[in-house]
């Protein structure tokens, strides 16, 4: 009897504290962890589980540690991604607050070992305008795009025997600016009113006309896929791709690249379409003017060389054939390592080549296809094309020591480029608002004739 009794106490007593439970749950507010110590340069993702049942809210205070929400209640998990981190080793705080009291969580992070360096990470996305869903060639398959990637992060790998490996990736982006998770990473498919657009007007219209289709550039390298119009100028159509050039900051500066007083620029600063545009009318790939040699013929015209290729522009490379109208041989790339050639005379050189393919079919060998590839100097000697930044005919296979350097330079300070960059903190100044840039695009791999 007395045991029951006890029971029944016991009972009693274990509701009364559940009641007390639910009614100091209130103030709960419980961390798993407030402080993580000497992560790696190379960044992470940390995860916290928060119970706090009268709600909470967390700023972070440095903007190398991003947060996935800035408020919740009851039992959540706060993701908090810390940034590769080039400069010097850094401590950053998390604040989270609920009414009654505020905790914070301590992340200290080393920097990149001296004499190292970082392997770049760029989130790319591919925003695909088309208005016939069904159309191949203005809404092409995930695959083809996926592969279309792939092959870019080859050449940047370095294909070629004499390539640099240029240490970066372009990596498919998986979540979209509100951090929604993509259902075809490194894809955003944009049905419009049209998948014609005037190119030179998305590129150069100084009026926000279409920022609308792009992401925040400093987290994503935007690449516009459309058919370039040709209703007022026919030889857009030749016009594969074409690319904006990047800045580099006053404090920083690069030759052969725009300068701005600033080392931090926003998408709400931009007033054009700061991006990539490609022409889709590659998409279903051809051949160009030996078809007799398939793959290596066809690959002049694909999308796959011409992303390539404008991805070296949108990191600050120029073309390796001679740019200057006064001279045909100047070296105008700020790349001693890349061979300058006159490129007017090559293309009389091509088409004559060209011209005699298809009217002697005896002609139509490999040692005379192989001539499409040959570049003369200007001291008469010759060479076969490599450089990723030449065009057609080309190899298309490698990237030089010094291409190597403007691009890490670019990845190292430019800003609207993704990834960690260095000397911010010594250049705080703000853009307020839209500002005028120079507007500077490099144009595309061209098809002749
Ligand atoms: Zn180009």
């Amino acid at each position: 009897m007395k045991k029951l009794a006890l029971y029944v106490c016991m009972a009693l007593y274990i509701s009364l504290t559940a009641c007390e439970d639910d009614y100091t749950n209130e103030g709960i507010f419980n961390l798993s962890q407030t402080e993580f110590k000497d992560l790696s340069h190379e960044g992470e993702e940390l995860s916290i589980e928060i119970t706090a049942y009268d709600g909470w809210v967390a700023t972070s205070q440095v903007d190398w540690c991003k947060l996935s929400d800035t408020e919740g209640r009851g039992e959540s998990i706060l993701r908090i991604t810390v940034s590769p981190n080039i400069e010097q080793d850094r401590t950053g705080i998390i604040e989270l607050r609920t009414q009654r009291e505020t905790r914070t969580i301590s992340i200290s992070q080393k920097a990149l070992p001296a004499g190292s360096e970082l392997h770049y990470k760029l989130p790319i996305v591919i925003h695909v305008i088309y208005d016939d869903p069904s159309d191949p060639r203005q809404n092409p398959d995930g695959k083809y795009l996926q592969d279309v990637i792939a092959g870019v992060n080859r050449a940047y790998k370095g294909i070629g025997e004499n390539s640099s490996n240029m240490n970066l990736e372009f990596v498919p982006a998986t979540t979209d600016p509100q951090g929604n998770l993509m259902t075809e990473p490194g894809i955003d498919r944009v049905q419009w009113v049209s998948s014609t657009m005037e190119m030179t007007d998305v590129m150069f219209s100084n009026e926000r006309k279409y920022n609308h289709f792009l992401w925040d550039p400093n987290e994503y390298v935007n690449v516009l896929l459309y058919t370039f119009d040709t209703s007022t100028d026919p030889t857009m159509g030749n016009v594969m791709g074409v690319s904006t050039f990047p800045y580099s900051p006053s404090s920083n500066p690069m030759e052969g690249t725009e300068t701005v007083p600033y080392s931090h620029l926003k998408l709400e600063n931009l007033k054009f379409a700061y991006c990539v545009s490609i022409n889709n009318i590659y998409v279903t790939s051809a051949n160009y003017l030996f078809p007799e040699f398939g793959e290596l013929d066809a690959q002049q015209l694909s999308i796959q060389n011409t992303l390539t290729h404008e991805l070296g522009h949108y990191l600050g490379l120029r073309h390796v054939f001679s740019e200057s109208e006064q001279l045909a041989c100047a070296d105008t790339d700020y790349c001693d390592d890349t061979k300058s050639y006159n490129k007017t005379e090559y293309e009389y050189t091509l088409s004559d080549l060209a011209e005699q393919w298809q009217n002697d079919p005896s002609f139509r060998t490999e040692e005379n296809f192989k001539k499409a590839f040959q570049r003369t100097c200007c001291d008469n000697s010759t060479f076969e094309a490599h450089n990723i930044m030449d065009y057609a005919y080309c190899y298309s296979d490698e990237f030089t020591a010094e291409q190597r350097m403007r691009v890490r330079h670019v990845l190292e300070y430019s800003p609207l480029i993704p990834g960690p960059k260095k000397g911010r903190a010594a250049n705080t100044r703000v853009a307020e608002g839209t500002i005028d840039l120079p507007v500077t695009v490099m144009c595309a791999p061209q098809k002749a004739r």
